[in-house]
């Protein structure tokens, strides 16, 4: 008797949960289908966002495809949000080493958000103006979600399946973060709150000089170069019951929580979504500031929508399995936690130092005896670059070619993001 007429004869033993389970845990589950909606009210017309839905790791081969979400909240002028809207991915993308699996790419990914985030900050400070922009940028391959972000944008994650809402960003302002005031304090600049009528410090605090209230940004070229452009990156793979996100400037935030905004809009599809969001935010506030909002629902390719409400049995477990599970990205045993409705944690690394965020490596390129820049990607003999850990301002212990290998002009970027020489380039307005 064959096992099909055996299986046949008797009542199913294995309960539906866990065929339903073990179908969500095979790797084989198709790509998810990525819907998204946008929805702005402009106060000052400094907010732009970008949405490219179509990109390919490898071009031409549409079964490689991925998606783009950006927000860039402009202040002091509008420049420097487009510069950024237009060259950053682009950079970030030129970062990543061709001709790698799909598993290798999503792995070079934190690593080229930040050398494209530096290359991109770079390339604006060279144009000599002084505006500058938030950015939080959402890369969505299959399941896994890779987010990025300098500034007070906020990008959220409700977990339809466990009902958990999670921020996949953290807040760059100095108001709220006391990790980025002792390390710009550290890098020579000043936080205090203004001062006004004979001494009365008001508003919230910033650094000095610029008078800048966030810690992170991309442009400020008249700011000390504490304020650095180097990104929060965190990256989670979801479950195969999917997940919302919300992608929004402050005008959102300084009006709803992340609860609120998640609870406002579920059930409903993502276009409507953003729009009542932004509602929403305008109907306990007021139109303050610009308020962009992108909202992104990854959904299971059999199932037109996400459903409407969470399932609340699952709240508990999640919210214990949703914690810092690896800070390594190739760890493989997070594997074994893809159960329904749980997000794997995959990477998370928030450090302003340069060093720390591009590795060791030393990438040569196909010529023998010439090395690529991990930040501008350009191609020098070692003669003319040094590794990021020489110069005078590293104890004679430090291994001269350790790396990243930098450039001169990155390697100078770097030195000045550290305190360790004068702040600001030469800028001619
Ligand atoms: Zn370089």
């Amino acid at each position: 008797m064959s096992q099909a007429e055996v299986s046949r004869m008797k009542p199913p033993l294995v309960p539906l949960a866990t065929l339903i389970g073990r179908e969500l845990r095979n790797e084989k589950v198709e790509k998810p289908f990525v819907k998204f909606g946008q929805a702005a009210l402009a106060k000052k017309g400094e907010d732009y966002f970008l949405v490219k839905s179509d990109c390919q790791r490898i071009p031409g081969n549409p079964a490689t495809s991925f998606s783009v979400f950006a927000i860039f909240d402009g202040h002091n002028g509008i420049s420097a949000a487009i510069f950024v809207k237009e060259n950053l991915l682009g950079n970030i993308l030129n970062a990543i080493p061709q001709r790698i699996s799909r598993e290798e790419w999503l792995q070079a990914l934190p690593r080229a958000l930040v050398a494209g985030f530096v290359k991109t900050d770079i390339e604006f400070q060279q144009r000599g103006e002084t505006s500058g922009t938030t950015v939080t940028f959402v890369v969505i391959d299959g399941w896994t979600v890779t987010v990025a972000s300098v500034g007070d944008s906020r990008c959220i994650l409700d977990d339809t399946q466990g009902g958990v809402v999670s921020l996949l960003t953290v807040d760059h302002r100095l108001e709220e973060n006391v990790e980025e005031r002792e390390r710009v304090t550290a890098s020579g600049g000043e936080v205090g709150r203004l001062n006004v009528f004979g001494g009365n410090e008001v508003g919230p605090l910033r650094c000095w000089p610029g008078g800048l209230c966030l810690s992170r940004s991309i442009g400020d070229t008249d700011v000390g170069e504490f304020i650095v452009p180097i990104p929060h990156v965190k990256q989670v793979k979801l479950s195969n019951a999917g997940g919302r996100l919300i992608i929004a400037s402050d005008g959102i935030w300084d009006a709803l929580s992340s609860d609120m905004a998640a609870k406002s809009c579920r059930g409903l599809p993502a276009d409507l979504a953003a729009k009542l969001v932004v509602k929403e935010a305008l109907r306990s506030r007021g139109l303050k500031d610009d308020t962009t909002c992108l909202v992104v629902d990854i959904i299971p390719s059999d199932q037109p929508v996400l459903p409407p409400t969470p399932r609340k049995k699952q709240n508990a477990l999640s919210s214990f399995l949703f914690g810092k599970i690896s800070q390594n990205s190739t760890n493989k045993t997070t594997n074994k936690l893809s159960a329904v409705g749980v997000v794997e944690e995959l990477f998370e690394e928030g450090s302003a130092m340069l060093a720390e965020r591009l590795g060791k490596d030393f990438p040569m390129s196909a010529n023998s005896g010439i090395f690529k820049c991990a930040v501008c990607q350009i191609d020098q003999p070692p003669a003319e670059g040094i590794t990021a850990n020489s110069g005078p301002f590293f104890s004679p212990a430090s291994k001269p070619w350790e790396g990243p290998f930098l450039c001169n002009k990155c390697r100078k970027k770097k030195d000045a993001m550290e305190g360790k020489r004068p702040s600001r380039p030469t800028v001619a307005t």
